[in-house]
């Protein structure tokens, strides 16, 4: 799907409320105006059925955002739903048309004013999301340094990634082996299973992946499937086999219980949330919950760049570390610049589909992925002729 300046898009409904990003008249010779916004949603399937503690799956959508401006394009995806792909084109991409590029606050805002009758959050925000990350993509094409260098540059020499996956519909053979690789092969130092869908199974599987990588730390992920009670006795029990991170142990919708559980669970284990964040409201709203220990965000829902980064100072304000979730080829550069990130889930089934999809996906070394300083933007080239047959 595309939208550019010669497209009927251009003259649709919509006009914004505020100030036209490319209305600075005496700029005129200094605006780089968006000449075309395209979208496209692809369905990669798994390598193995995957599923958590409330839900499973089989393929993956990821929705391609791809925004030209001054002779350059930017790239920025969402894994979402590929309804997003129609919204970018039909409702977003009229508000880019024409603006300056340039101006990335103020094409923030016009978004999120846009969306306000669709509801800002969920299917809204990963549209969104994909649009800001193609944004600061392009605007470092367009001055031609790394992303990095234009969000301040590298508070930290690498970011440090723990292996996820682990998920409930393997084996414990198939548990140990995905662990192991990552252990060994990748030097991540910690790792991340999934939790929740058999609370009487999931102590064996615990001690199961224990085995499998000796002194690392081991951290579960229940997706919001257990009560405050049953968290608190799971917690106890992995506790016993040195888990030291319990995410999502119940509803994120759930402030209050996710307090109780941090309040009760043994001083040694952080809980963390987050993944579902949307706004800087629901990380200001979990914040002052005192619901977690560890803040979750991820940039493919929460804003892109920018709401990312909002995320983190909120974060940096309130003293709590802050991880980056999933997509770890997107958060890359903005995970090297943000205050107070602790690390980058490197989710199995996100680096399979980045390393497929863009050339100059992060290859980790010694538990930890680097910046390319030497490729303009996020670093990353999509692979178009390779993504053809997973098109939808
Ligand atoms: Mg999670």
């Amino acid at each position: 799907m595309n939208a550019h300046q010669d497209s009927p898009a251009n003259s649709a409904p919509g006009a914004t409320p505020i100030k036209d990003a490319s209305d600075d008249s005496h700029a005129a010779t200094d605006t780089t105006p968006i000449a075309a916004v395209r979208a496209r949603p692809y369905k990669i399937p798994t390598d193995l059925p995957e599923a958590d503690g409330t839900f499973e799956w089989n393929a993956t959508t990821i929705v391609v955002v791809e925004i030209d401006a001054g002779g350059c394009t930017g790239l920025g995806y969402t894994y979402t739903d590929a309804s997003a792909a129609s919204l970018i084109v039909d409702t977003l991409a009229p508000e880019l048309l024409h603006a300056d590029a340039r101006r990335i606050r103020a094409l923030s805002l016009k978004l999120w004013r846009r969306v306000r009758n669709l509801g800002r959050s969920g299917l809204a925000a990963t549209a969104i999301s994909a649009i800001d990350c193609a944004l600061w993509d392009l605007n470092a094409r367009l001055v031609e340094v790394p992303l990095v260098r234009l969000l301040g540059g590298r508070a930290r020499e690498c970011v440090p990634i723990y292996g996820s996956g682990g998920f409930t519909s393997y084996t414990d053979a198939q548990l140990r082996e995905q662990f192991v690789r990552w252990v060994e092969n990748d030097g991540c130092r910690a790792v991340k299973m999934k939790v929740g869908s058999d609370p009487a199974r999931d102590p064996q599987r615990v001690k199961a992946a224990r085995d499998a990588i000796g002194e690392r730390q081991l951290f579960v992920d229940a997706n919001g499937a257990l009560t405050v009670k049953q968290a608190l006795d799971c917690a106890e029990r992995f506790a016993q086999h040195g888990v030291s991170w319990f995410e999502e142990p119940v509803s994120s919708d759930d402030l209050a219980g996710l307090n109780a559980v941090r309040c009760a669970a043994p001083a040694s284990m952080d809980i963390a949330a987050g993944e579902y964040g949307y706004t800087a409201d629901d990380f200001r709203h979990m914040l002052e919950a005192e619901a977690v220990d560890v803040m979750q965000a991820d940039l493919t829902r929460c804003g892109g760049v920018t709401g990312f980064l909002q995320a983190a100072d909120l974060c940096d304000a309130w003293h709590i570390p802050l991880s980056a979730h999933c997509a770890p080829a997107l958060h890359l550069h903005v995970a090297a610049a943000a205050p107070r990130l602790r690390h980058q889930e490197w989710f199995h089934d996100h680096v399979r589909i980045e390393s497929m999809l863009f050339d100059g996906a992060p290859r980790p070394r010694d538990g930890a992925i680097m910046p390319d300083l030497s490729r303009p933007g996020c670093g990353l080239e999509f692979k178009r002729r390779d993504a053809e047959r997973y098109a939808i």
